[in-house]
């Protein structure tokens, strides 16, 4: 099956071709540089990962391009607050977002071009709508795209260019000839700003010109797809088309995908409501693994609602999938025996794992669709527990190829989602401690308990034993007797 994909420019799903067939050319937009990145803004990143990853895994070469916009008014207001300059501003915040990349394991992009270094293309293509009567230069040297010169605005955002226009606020800015005409270059207002020359005096680019001018640079006039997050649809996107096609006279993007917006506890992430969640502290509290799996737990094109309640069922079904992964590694192992003993669930996740592998693919060839692809592996975790947790189990001459054939089959997938991919006993380590922090309970207070538990049970004191069990069982702590010792684990309620 081909990969199918939901165009936002046709409002259609459309089969993916891109124009060279081996390789595939995008570009995202990245993010303004005066912050730390919320896991919201991380969903985006994310989504253009595993977009990357899949293609890769189909077998196309990938040209990905994010841009760094670190001139900008918020990063000038950011230095101004903190009495130093724009450079030193923008520069912390890339390299703390490549941190938090790097934490989330996103693969860099191929390109990561600054604003600050493109000053000179911006300059050409503005010139170039100038010379093509898509721009006009106001008294005081302010260049402003004309969106009424452009006869397919809207079409990204299926708005009308009229309504628009008398839906606009009462015009202010009287350089402007039309209300919804948008600044390409702005001249330079004090000294504190930063600014560039140009055939327009000293000034800076405006926010939308720098990303034809970076994606146009790096990927060609005409390439295959565009994206970032549904907030940037109208205007930056629909800008971005205007410009970009009132240059070229040619297609811009061919493909628009775009990621629909996290809420926290059901309403909009944002810095004036004060409910922001740091990449970075959420990771340090949970982890990478599990901010990926939140984010994907989705369909990019719905939106996800963040909450305590929702990343205890993430911690959760994590628990439950490697616990599989670990037993599967095990039993993958156990030789061929008792071939007599008769397991009904053997049949089923047999047959499940012959076309797990398809299944998978065919959801994401459905529009990248990851929230399916996390229930199908629920589903195959929940007949290997059943197979391998049977009263009575004993391996029979298929059980090392049914678990083999479980642990191959993440090993394929955690390529292109980049979760499920890390070693059980790792992975439950830390999950243990991150929910001991959270319980607000001592790792060695636990050990101690059982060292006295094993104590009562060997002078068969079995009441002090099981008050022990029940204590522990009271914080979420659940004893497990194996021949090796007293093992404990974490109890989640849904699990
Ligand atoms: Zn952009």
């Amino acid at each position: 099956m081909p990969l199918v994909l939901t165009n936002s420019l046709t409002k259609k799903k459309e089969t993916f071709t891109p124009i060279d067939p081996l390789r595939v050319k995008m570009y995202v937009c990245g993010p303004t540089v005066y912050n730390y990145v919320h896991i919201g803004n991380a969903r985006v990143f994310v989504f253009y990962d595993v977009l990357e990853r899949y293609l890769k895994f189909l077998g196309y070469q990938v040209e990905r391009v994010m841009n760094f916009t670190d001139v900008d008014d918020k990063i000038i207001n950011k230095a101004k607050e903190e009495n130093t300059d724009s450079l030193s501003i923008s520069e912390r915040y890339i390299s703390a977002f490549l941190e938090d990349m790097v934490a989330l394991r996103v693969n860099p992009p191929k390109v990561a071009p600054k604003v600050t270094d493109h000053i000179q293309e911006i300059i050409s293509l503005i010139q170039g709508l100038i010379a093509n009567q898509a721009a006009y230069i106001a008294s005081d040297g302010e260049v402003f795209f004309s969106v009424r010169n452009f006869k397919d605005y809207g079409k990204l955002s299926g708005k009308n260019i009229d309504d628009l226009i008398s839906g606009a606020r009462v015009q202010t800015d009287e350089k402007k000839r039309d209300p919804l005409d948008f600044s390409l270059w702005k001249p330079q207002k004090n000294s504190l700003e930063p600014a560039w020359d140009s055939p327009w005096g000293k000034g800076r680019p405006g926010w939308h010109i720098e990303c034809s001018a970076m994606s146009m640079k790096y990927l060609g006039e005409t390439f295959d797809i565009h994206g970032g997050g549904m907030d940037l649809i109208h205007p930056h996107h629909e800008n971005e088309i205007a410009q970009s096609e009132a240059y070229s006279h040619k297609p811009f993007a061919r493909y628009w995908l775009h990621s629909n917006m996290l809420t926290f506890n059901a309403e909009k992430m944002s810095k004036s409501l004060g409910n922001i969640m740091l990449t970075r502290d959420f990771i340090k509290k949970y982890s990478g693994e599990v901010l990926r799996y939140f984010l994907l737990s989705g369909h990019y094109r719905s939106t996800i609602d963040y909450s305590e309640q929702h990343i205890r069922e993430v911690q959760s079904a994590l628990h439950r999938f490697y616990t599989a992964l670990s037993k599967a590694e095990i039993a993958s192992k156990m030789p061929g025996a008792n071939t007599s003993s008769f397991n009904p669930e053997e049949d089923k996740v047999a047959e499940f794992g012959k076309t797990f592998d398809a299944k998978w693919k065919e959801a994401m060839d459905e529009d990248l669709n990851t929230a399916k692809v996390i229930g199908l592996v629920f589903e195959y975790v929940r007949l290997l527990n059943a197979y391998i947790d049977k009263r009575g189990f004993k391996p029979t001459n298929n059980t090392s190829e049914i678990c083999q054939r479980f642990v191959n089959s993440f090993n394929s997938l955690a390529q292109v989602l980049n979760i499920f991919g890390e070693s059980p006993q790792d992975f439950l380590n830390q999950l243990k401690l991150s929910i001991l922090v959270e319980r607000k309970i001592d790792a060695k207070e636990i050990e101690e308990k059982i060292k006295s538990r094993t104590e009562a049970r060997a002078r068969k004191d079995f009441a002090t034993s099981d008050q022990i069990r029940n204590e522990l069982l009271s914080q979420g702590i659940e004893l497990r007797d194996l021949p090796t010792g007293t093992d404990w684990d974490i109890l989640f309620k849904n699990s």
